[in-house]
């Protein structure tokens, strides 16, 4: 899986927090990206205005005919930092520690949305927001 890594935080904790997360998804040879929230693409942000803003805590994108993945991050200052689920899920807030935990969030959600995509599976936000909650819920607890 090629990593393009485009922020300043650590190349070897992004790979790893990556490849963990992917666990066997195979986007090769699309790219996974890793950028800062205020370099989201402009052409996709009319999917997402919500998360979409300088004050997310992340957001990403997985595309499904390129099959490739954008996890983007806050700057380090930002966290700890909360983040709110859509109210229609009823899901409690996450309260992010640091970019690690961002990242484990939004790379667990947006491999989700790529196994909807390889199962056929209607693309819903629900999974991938419950797969956010159990990656770090693991990775708090060294398992991931
Ligand atoms: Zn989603």
């Amino acid at each position: 899986m090629k990593i393009e890594n485009l922020t300043n935080y650590d190349g070897r904790t992004v790979r790893k927090i990556v490849t963990r997360v992917a666990n066997g998804v195979e986007v090769d040879p699309s790219l996974v990206v890793v950028n800062y929230v205020l370099e989201y693409p402009p052409e996709l942000w009319g999917g997402l205005p919500r998360y979409v803003t300088e004050n997310a805590a992340f957001c990403g994108y997985a595309q499904q005919f390129s099959r490739s993945v954008g996890l983007f991050l806050n700057y380090p200052d930002y966290y700890p930092a909360a983040w709110s689920f859509d109210g229609r899920l009823k899901l409690p807030d996450l309260h992010l520690q640091d970019w690690q935990e961002a990242l484990v969030c939004v790379a667990a959600h947006e491999f989700t949305h790529i196994r909807q995509f390889d199962q056929g599976d209607e693309l819903t936000e629900r999974e991938p927001s419950y797969a956010e909650i159990r990656y770090l819920e693991d990775w708090r607890q060294g398992k991931l």
